[in-house]
Parts: C-alpha cells; structure tokens; sequence
C-alpha cells in the first residue's frame, strides 16, 4: 500500500516505500529507531473525541504511563491500512515516523448513528504506543475518502511532570497459559464485568471455557504458541450489567451495557479510562470482558475492546467473532440483521477491513490470490431466498421481545433460524469456495463478503472463510514477530 504524504505540525514527512525499500532494510532501520526512541514501558494517551452535526474534535485528557509495552520495538510500523482512525507518532527533533498504527473506536460507530445528525457526543478513548525517551508528536488521523488525513495532534516529552505514573494495580493478576515473552507473543488480557467476589471461581471457569472455545477454531487452533492469556480477578458489588432496555442498571467497573447505540445485543464498555487503569497491570495487545450475563450480546471495536455475554448458549461463537473484529479488524458480512448503522448507499467506497469489498474490479480483488480460477465475480448464489427467510424470523423475534419473553425462547428461535441457514448456505453451488458474494457489512446491494458462510456471516458456521483466517493469521504475525 503506498501512503499519502502527510504533513504534521508544519513538518512534511514522506512514508512512501521508497523510504524503506527492502524489508530487510525496514527491520534493521526500525531496531536503531526503536531503541534510540523508545523505552520498553507503554504510554497511554487518553482523549476525549466529540463531535456531532458540525463536525468532529479531539481533546487531551492525560497521559500516563500505562505498564509493559506488549509488542516488539523491531516492527513499529503499521502496513495494514486498517482502521477509521491512525495514530502517528513522529520523532519531533528528525520529523521522522517511528510508530503508527490503525483502529477504530466507539466514536467512529455513534458517527454513523441518527443520533449524531441532531445531537453532539463524547466518548473517552485510548491510544497506547511504546514510552519515548525523546519528544516525539502524537497525531491522530481519520479517515477521509479512503486516505488518513490530519486530526488532531499533541508534543510528548517523555521528561514532563504530566505524565502520571501508572495507576496502583486492583485485582489480582492471573495465568491462563504463557507461552513466551511479551514482545515475541500476542497477548490476550480478559477482563470480568459482573462478577462478585464469590463467583471468583466462575469466572475462571468461563475465561477458560471461552478461550479455549476459540482456541478450537482456525487459525487460533494452529497458533496457539504465539499467545499469552492473562485475567485479572475483580469482585462487582452485584452478579450482572446494565441492560436499559429492560429498565435494569448497575454500577459496574467499566460501565459495560447492553443496548448501545439502541441495539439491545450490542454491548460494550463505556468507561474506558477504568478499564483501562486495570488493563495497565500487564502486558496486553487485546482485551476481551466477559459479562457475567445469560443474555446473547456481546461486541467488539479494532483496537479497543471485545465483550461477550459469557451464559449465553452462543458464548463461544459470540466471543469468536466479536474478538475478530477487535483484534483482526474484520469486518460484518452479515446483512439482514437489525443493526445501527446501515447506511442503504446506491455506491460504497472500498471498506478497509480485509474481509469485505465493493467489488469495484473485480481483476484487483484484495484476496484474488484466493480465488479458484473459473469462480465468476460476483459469484452467484440463491440471495432472494435467503432473504425472503429473514422477515418472519425477524418478525417472531421482536414479538417475543415484546413480550420480554426469557433469553431461552429467544435462544430457541435462534437456534431454528441458525438450522435453516445451515442447511441453506451448504446446499449452494459455491459453499465452501472464495469467491465475492452480494451481500455484506450490513449493506444488502454493493458490498460483497469472500465466501457464502463464515463466523462473521452467521452462527451457523463454526469455522471462518479462507480470507478471514488469513487475515487473522496476519494479525497474529503482526503481534508476535520477535
Ligand atoms: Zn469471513
């Protein structure tokens, strides 16, 4: 991918290839810059991002020292291109480019909302890049018509008194499996939300019971040598979360509820700085909170967070797929659910995630290598039936919700409609093929997903398509390369 020119804070920095023209190169210039730059501590940069109907702001809450950096200081570089957003953190002496990496955040979801047509709101949200030892700049960019422009900017002097230590650890720090050093592994911290103190050993049951369900699927089952997983112990003063559709709150670590974005299975956690605060305690490049809670729910935003209702029969399958978009930045090809933020568009842009396209030629498909010669694109498949399936499973759900009808008789219809979609999707031609099939990211015309079924199309399949394993592969690579 070769990248725009950007300029920040009056300097022009150039990260074209020509820059580092032999990966070879790349590593051995990044060592030298790494060390010289930077310490092996983790600085967070807390902000608050706002915006509404008249635009989009950023403003510095802290920064603070934010425990172990989790990943190697060889590879700083981010290649990938995903994300809404980019962080860019340029040497201030040199001007040079010394860490970048792309994610997205809650914000970037509620911008998509009805609600950010009327109204303005402001999330907490973190970036965390390795400590410097000398000043560098931060930059925040977004995305705009396909390219990272300029958001908002900040110096960093690693000797200033604003930087807070790091907070005092609460919880207590446990084990799942280590396999290795932090810099040389991916690190998985999971957090619990809703827990008291006598659930304790319920709670290492269900981290166990969910990683492993993970751990069971490709390409997590062949890489499992390159994780640590590590919880921390945390006792709520009552079992459960906010569910506000049921009129239900509570008072909870990281302020984690159902009914975000006026989706009531969507679930995240709101109070970013706490939970943060506790994440500093260990190494981590992903979090995932199981949510002591029966109810489906559950969701996931690259770079920041996973959640999964952990009673729910579809734990696994919801802990699986939400922390894929955490972690690997993939995207929904599901898209006949009820979700927030369909936009209906006649034309899309090119998504950035790497499971989902436009299709806008076909000849430069992002994962054409993947392709079996003679499969047409698009590549054909029976949608009007399986459209013509959704309304009335739909229709039953909501009448049920209606009548605040238990999670078991919700899970009992998901169940039958999963029955149907398996069935279905295993009898079309092209099931089990790479391909671009109509239908994704929430979007029925125009944006296309790899295969006819996968983990983030539906709950039928218990496997992910060839693209998407890919890409979590890569993002594995990407954070467990010495
Ligand atoms: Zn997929």
């Amino acid at each position: 991918m070769a990248r725009a020119t950007v300029s920040l804070a009056g300097v022009v920095v150039c990260v074209g290839l020509a820059v580092f023209a032999a990966a070879g190169l790349r590593a051995q210039s990044a060592a030298r810059e790494g060390d010289a730059v930077f310490t092996t501590g983790a600085l967070r940069v807390d902000y608050l991002h706002s915006g509404g109907p008249d635009g989009e702001a950023v403003a510095l809450d802290r920064l603070a020292q934010d425990g172990v950096w989790p990943g190697s200081l060889n590879h700083l570089l981010d290649e990938t291109g995903f994300g809404h957003y980019r962080v860019e953190v340029t040497d201030t002496a040199h001007g040079r480019l010394v860490y970048s990496q792309g994610f997205s955040s809650m914000y970037a979801e509620w911008e998509t909302t009805p609600e950010a047509k009327v109204t303005r709101r402001s999330f907490h949200e973190s970036v965390r890049i390795p400590r410097p030892r000398v000043p560098v700049t931060v930059t925040l960019l977004r995305r705009v018509d396909g390219r990272f422009r300029p958001l908002w900017s900040t110096p960093v002097d690693p000797a200033s008194r604003a930087i807070r230590p790091a907070p005092r650890p609460v919880g207590t720090v446990w084990t799942l499996f280590e396999h290795g050093p932090s810099a040389t592994k991916v690190d998985l911290l999971v957090l619990g939300e809703g827990y008291t103190a006598a659930e304790r050993t319920k709670f290492h049951a269900d981290v166990a019971r969910l990683v492993e369900a993970m751990f069971a699927v490709e390409p997590y089952r062949s890489r499992r040598q390159d994780f640590n997983v590590r919880a921390i112990d945390l006792a709520a003063p009552a079992r459960g979360v906010s569910r506000p559709q049921n009129g239900i709150t509570r008072r909870t670590a990281f302020g984690t509820s159902y009914d975000i974005f006026g989706t009531d299975r969507y679930m995240l956690a709101q109070d970013n700085r706490a939970l943060r605060d506790v994440a500093s305690a260990v190494p981590y490049d992903a979090v995932e909170v199981l949510v002591n809670e029966p109810t489906y729910g559950g969701g996931g935003i690259f770079g920041a967070h996973a959640t999964v209702a952990v009673d729910s029969p579809y734990a696994g399958y919801v802990f699986t797929h939400e922390f894929a978009h955490h972690f690997a930045g993939l995207g929904d090809e599901y898209y006949s659910s009820e979700v927030a933020y369909a936009t209906g568009a006649a034309e899309h842009p090119e998504p950035w995630e790497p499971n989902i396209t436009a299709l806008g030629n076909p000849a430069t498909l992002k994962w054409r290598d993947l392709v079996v010669p003679g499969t047409p694109l698009p590549t054909p498949w029976d949608r009007e039936a399986y459209e013509a399936s959704a309304p009335g499973f739909q229709r039953r759900r909501a009448a049920l919700r209606d009548q605040h009808a238990s999670p078991a008789s919700l899970d009992a219809l998901s169940r039958e409609q999963e029955d149907w979609q398996t069935a279905f999707l295993a009898a079309l031609p092209y099931a089990g093929r790479v391909g671009a099939f109509e239908g994704a990211s929430y979007e029925a015309r125009g944006l296309f997903r790899p295969s006819p079924d996968c983990i983030m199309f539906s709950r039928a399949q218990r496997e992910f398509c060839a693209v998407c394993r890919r890409a979590i592969s890569r993002a594995i690579d990407a954070k467990s390369q010495p």
